[in-house]
């Protein structure tokens, strides 16, 4: 039995010892007070008797003094009468014999000679009440006795009885309930804290969730408003969940989230909340925190996140993305500081950064992001879209291989807006698979525009993951390009490292049909998926592009010359063409000739620029084209 029943249990039973304690003392003063006035009844019998017993004295020997006038009454309420003298004898008696009174009745004559009026006694396991009163003018006394029988005193106090009972149920009946009532409501308040318990508490963690933290950030943001102070909210996941979740299993996943709660607690103030809202995604809310707070917290969080988690008896390590957005600094609205804050997350996801603190650019919500979308939709029906054109150049003969086509879009009030600045938002939007088709139309339209000038370029064009998954790109693109007579020898499509591993199973067949059709394929931006080589030797590419953050440093950062120095040995190894993006200078150019690379393309030999002011730049330019066009 529990300390708590236990405890009950002794309650209920002191609870009854005292009823029953107080129960009895109540009766028996109840049955005490009875018995006291009934000896006053008989008393006062006597006295009236007595009168009339020393009227018939005068003229009936003592022996006949009692009489039977009365005898029927007194036999009915069982009551004798006798004559007790002087010395204490029975002289006459009724209803018993004067010997037989003399034996039981001894403490009553007893009680006579010292003068009492009235009594009660036992005998014979008898109960008798007597009354007792001088007979004027005589030296006799008359003695009433009462054979008290049980069921007579207790049908005379039957009223008294139940009153008592009465108070003594009620009494326990209100102890009862008292008890009961107490467990009930204890039982009730248990399972509504329960309750309340777990709608703000998430169930495997026992974190508080999205609902409670919601509640919390709601607070802190109202004092910090008084206070004029500042509220911090940041948001993380972790990278590859899913993987863990695929490759170990769901127990394993659940394991490594349980520990997640503990590990950050020891980090974080106590005013500090640790939620999950969901997944494998978390929040921290810290009041009375700005960012530079929050950076320092997320420092710690990171580190804490270099240890390896257990699970299923081996050691893991994970790794996080975090999102930051203050109050005030952003949103005064819980709703839209958390959204906010995810949407950082997304943004550090996307850019392979650990965090990211929310800004209105990022947010694909924000009303000028919104209006930039609803623009962008409407750019390909204005003609606002034009490809510019960035020369490469290859290395050993130094002559022009043809030009990578980057798209601009010429908005009539913000005038040339960069890739950077609409590609990711039409990724987002699925504005990406008409950009792509209208970018496959726009360079082999210009192909043939060049071709008619005499002009032999090979035209590269940057095809999106998003394109690569849509099941009718490759039957549009092979159409488009039949039916523009171009020859597919003259095209190239770049995709980036990212979204060829993102499904290389479907990208392998999609290489291989354009392939087959004489396109050249070439990996772009390699370098910063950090995929290996050897996961690409299955894909039927030709060219490795590497991204331009490596190229662009390699003068000053020994790390960087390395890194392009061997993933140009590799590539050539494999068999791959290497393209270097973003050299800027002579000095880099010198030292990717000297490792070898193939093809150069930046800023060194020109930006990129539109058709009319490239074939411009083409007749100025100590840079020339290769060899004489193929034959449509
Ligand atoms: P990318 O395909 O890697 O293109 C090369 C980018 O590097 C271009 O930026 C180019 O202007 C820039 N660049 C070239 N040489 C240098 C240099 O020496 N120094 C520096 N700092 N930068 C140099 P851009 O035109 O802003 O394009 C950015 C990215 O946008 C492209 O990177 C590509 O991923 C994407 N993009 C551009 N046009 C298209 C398109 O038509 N379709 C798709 N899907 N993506 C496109
Ligand atoms: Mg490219
Ligand atoms: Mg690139």
């Amino acid at each position: 039995m529990t300390l708590r029943g236990k405890l009950l249990l002794g309650f209920v039973a002191t609870a009854l010892g005292v009823t029953l304690f107080f129960g009895l003392i109540t009766f028996q003063i109840a049955s005490d007070h009875a018995a006291i006035e009934e000896r006053h009844l008989l008393e006062d019998l006597a006295k009236n008797n007595a009168t009339w017993v020393a009227a018939a004295l005068q003229n009936v020997p003592v022996a006949q003094a009692l009489g039977t006038p009365h005898q029927d009454v007194a036999d009915k309420e069982r009551l004798l009468t006798a004559l007790i003298n002087a010395a204490g004898d029975i002289v006459a008696s009724t209803g018993v014999s004067a010997t037989e009174l003399s034996e039981f009745g001894e403490p009553v004559v007893r009680a006579a000679l010292q003068q009492a009026s009235n009594g009660s006694f036992i005998a014979e396991h008898e109960h008798y009440l007597w009354g007792l009163a001088p007979v004027p003018n005589t030296s006799y006394r008359l003695l009433i006795l009462h054979h008290a029988e049980e069921e007579k005193i207790s049908f005379a106090n039957f009223g008294v009885r139940m009153v008592v009972v009465g108070a003594i149920v009620i009494w326990f009946a209100v102890w009862a309930s008292l008890i009961i009532s107490g467990i009930i409501s204890r039982r009730l308040e248990a399972k509504n804290a329960l309750l309340v318990y777990q709608t703000l508490h998430d169930d495997l963690t026992h974190l508080p969730n999205r609902r409670l933290l919601y509640d919390r950030l709601a607070q802190a943001i109202l004092v910090a408003r008084r206070q004029r102070k500042s509220v911090a909210l940041i948001v993380f996941d972790l990278n590859r969940f899913k993987d863990i979740n695929d490759t170990l299993g769901h127990q394993a996943g659940d394991q490594l989230l349980e520990q997640i709660g503990p590990r950050l607690r020891k980090l974080l103030r106590q005013s500090d909340t640790v939620a999950r809202l969901g997944g494998d995604d978390f929040a921290i809310l810290l009041p009375e925190a700005g960012i530079e707070d929050a950076h320092l917290c997320t420092d710690k969080i990171l580190k804490a996140f270099n240890a390896p988690f257990e699970m299923k008896g081996m050691s893991l390590r994970s790794s996080i993305s975090i999102g930051i957005a203050c109050f005030p600094q952003t949103s005064d609205d819980p709703d839209t500081l958390i959204r906010q804050a995810e949407v950082a997350l997304y943004h550090a996801k996307a850019t392979n950064m650990d965090r990211a603190d929310y800004s209105r650019e990022l947010d694909p919500n924000s009303v000028e992001r919104l209006t930039l979308q609803s623009d962008m939709q409407k750019s390909l029906e204005r003609n606002q879209l034009v490809y510019h054109y960035q020369p490469k150049i290859d290395v050993k003969t130094r002559q022009i291989k043809g030009v990578e086509a980057l798209v601009r879009w010429v908005h009539p009030e913000r005038g040339m807006v960069q890739p950077a600045d609409f590609i990711p938002m039409a990724e987002q939007s699925g504005f990406i698979r008409a950009l792509t088709y209208w970018g496959v139309e726009e360079a082999l339209s210009q192909w043939r525009a060049w071709h008619q000038q005499k002009m032999s370029i090979n035209i590269a064009i940057n095809i999106s993951a998003r394109s690569l998954r849509d099941p009718h790109f490759i039957d549009i693109v092979t159409n488009s390009i039949k039916l523009s007579g171009v020859n597919p020898n003259c095209l190239e499509f770049e995709l980036t490292e990212s979204a060829v591993m993102l499904e290389p199973e479907r990208s392998r067949s999609v290489l291989q049909e354009f392939r087959a059709l004489g396109v050249a394929l070439s990996v772009d931006d390699f370098g910063t998926g950090f995929t290996s080589l050897s996961y690409l030797k299955d894909l039927p590419i030709d060219k490795v592009k590497i991204d331009r953050s490596f190229v662009t440093n390699i003068q000053h950062n020994v790390r960087d010359a390395v890194l392009v120095r061997s993933i140009i040995d590799l590539a050539h190894n494999m068999g791959y063409m290497v393209v270097a993006e973003g050299v800027e200078d002579e000095k880099t150019w010198n030292l990717l000739e000297e490792m070898g690379c193939d093809i150069i393309q930046g800023f060194y030999v020109t930006r990129p620029m539109s058709a009319s002011s490239f074939e411009e730049w083409l007749r100025r330019s100590p840079w020339k084209l290769a060899d004489a066009p193929p034959s449509f």
